[in-house]
Parts: structure tokens; C-alpha cells; sequence
């Protein structure tokens, strides 16, 4: 997979992904990120990205020109299966979401800052928009770094044991059971005698028990589609 983000800020996006997970996948070769900086692509010297808002107003626009100028230079390098814009008004961005995205070959993903991108990027130049939540961030670079992680951790190979993924929350309409390590007792606080016990079907059965019994309580609603 190869993704591409589009920024006007890389370095605020840059971190997460030189470490952990994230960055072992791009050692083994599963995934290649690119950080755009979105500068490079501007037209004066100043490297301009924002102007005023057209209709006055607090807060700049981020300019269609570098954009497009940055957008059409991507696309000449390879096809893209989707270009999102980072947006808050967006589709919201879910598990499942992430399992698709996570089959795709090529992304790219476009971080809005200040009052976000000028209209006619979202009208003519991006193929889908996606939000991590109903909340403003002061830029997409952090949703851009949310999305990327979710979706690169699901490619086949990412994950040292590939049965993880799947055991986690939402990955089959349930949330993930609870979990324990040594010691199995601490201050009195007791690991349940189950998974001490070495029996892997009564494990597996208190598990699913578990799980089901937390979805019924945080997340009702997911039940109906297990
Ligand atoms: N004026 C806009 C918010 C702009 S926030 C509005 O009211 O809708 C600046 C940028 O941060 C946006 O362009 C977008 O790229 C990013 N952003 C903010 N909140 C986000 C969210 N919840 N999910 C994804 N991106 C977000």
C-alpha cells in the first residue's frame, strides 16, 4: 500500500509514523507513507497556501492552486483508488472503514488547516471526505495520522500475530474482552481463575461471555449487527 498526505504542516505529522508499529510496516515493505509538504507546490515566494476568505471573515483558506498543482502531480505518478479530504463534516471514519480502506492500493490523504480547503477542492478535486469524530481539530494532520494508523495495522503482515487484529474491539461487532498479565494476584486483586486454569475451550466461552456482556453495556447498539 502507498499512502500519500498531503500537508501545510509535516512535521506535524510526521512522528507517529517513525515509531512502533507504524514504522515497522514501512521497514517490511507492507506500506510506504509520503509526507507531502504542500509549500512545495505554492506559486509565489512566499510560498503562500492560505489567503483570506472571499466574503471577509476571521480565518484563512486554504488555496485550490498548490493543491490541484500537488494533486495532479501525485496522479501522474500512479492511479489512486481515493483522494479524502480530512473534513469534521465528513463521513464518519469506523472500524469498518478501516477494513476497507486497508485492501486499497493507493491513497491520498489531504489535511485541511486554518478554516479549511477553499469549496471547489472539495467539489472537483477529492473523491471522498472522512472525519474521525464530531469535534474540531485545528488541522487534519492528526485525523490523517489516526486514519493512517487504523488502516495500516489491518494490512496483512503488519501485526506479528495476524489473529490480533481480529480480536479486537469492533473487528466483529463485539468489543474485545478483558485482559490480564502477571501477577495473577495483586493487592488481592485476582485474575480470574479461568485463564489460569489452561482449559482453552472454557477460556474461549469466558471470553465471548465477556465480550458480549461489555458490548451489551457500552455499545448496544453493535449487538444486532453480531
Ligand atoms: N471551519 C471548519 C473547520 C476547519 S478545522 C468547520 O467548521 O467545519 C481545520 C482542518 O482540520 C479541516 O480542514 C480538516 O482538515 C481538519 N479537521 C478538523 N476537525 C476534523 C475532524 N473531526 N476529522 C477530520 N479532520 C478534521
Amino acid at each position: 500500500m502507498h499512502i500519500d498526505i498531503i500537508t501545510c504542516l509535516p512535521r506535524l505529522v510526521e512522528s507517529p509514523f517513525n515509531d512502533s508499529i507504524m514504522k515497522r510496516a514501512q521497514k517490511k515493505g507492507l506500506v510506504e507513507v509520503n509526507i507531502i509538504d504542500l509549500r512545495s507546490y505554492a506559486t509565489d515566494g512566499h510560498k503562500s497556501v492560505d489567503d483570506y476568505a472571499y466574503g471577509g471573515g476571521a480565518g484563512m483558506v486554504m488555496m485550490i492552486e498548490p493543491i490541484d498543482r500537488c494533486i495532479q502531480d501525485l496522479k501522474s505518478q500512479r492511479e489512486y483508488d481515493d483522494i479524502i479530504y480530512m473534513s469534521p463534516d465528513g463521513e464518519l471514519f469506523t472500524q469498518s472503514i478501516a477494513n476497507q480502506l486497508s485492501l486499497k492500493k493507493n491513497l491520498i490523504l489531504l489535511c485541511g488547516h486554518y478554516k479549511g480547503v477553499d469549496e471547489r477542492v472539495r467539489e472537483h478535486l477529492v473523491t471522498r471526505e472522512m472525519s474521525i469524530g464530531d469535534y474540531v481539530l485545528s488541522g487534519g494532520e492528526l485525523a490523517a495520522a489516526v486514519i493512517s494508523d487504523a488502516v495500516i495495522r489491518l494490512i496483512p503482515g503488519v501485526l506479528s500475530d495476524e489473529t490480533s487484529a481480529l480480536s479486537d474491539s469492533f473487528q466483529d461487532n463485539l468489543i474485545a474482552p478483558p485482559v490480564y498479565t502477571r501477577p495473577a494476584d495483586y493487592k488481592g486483586w485476582k485474575v480470574p481463575d479461568v485463564l489460569l486454569s489452561g482449559h482453552e475451550a472454557k477460556i474461549e466461552q469466558w471470553r465471548l461471555e465477556k465480550a458480549t456482556e461489555r458490548t451489551q453495556k457500552r455499545r448496544p447498539g453493535m449487538l444486532e449487527k453480531h
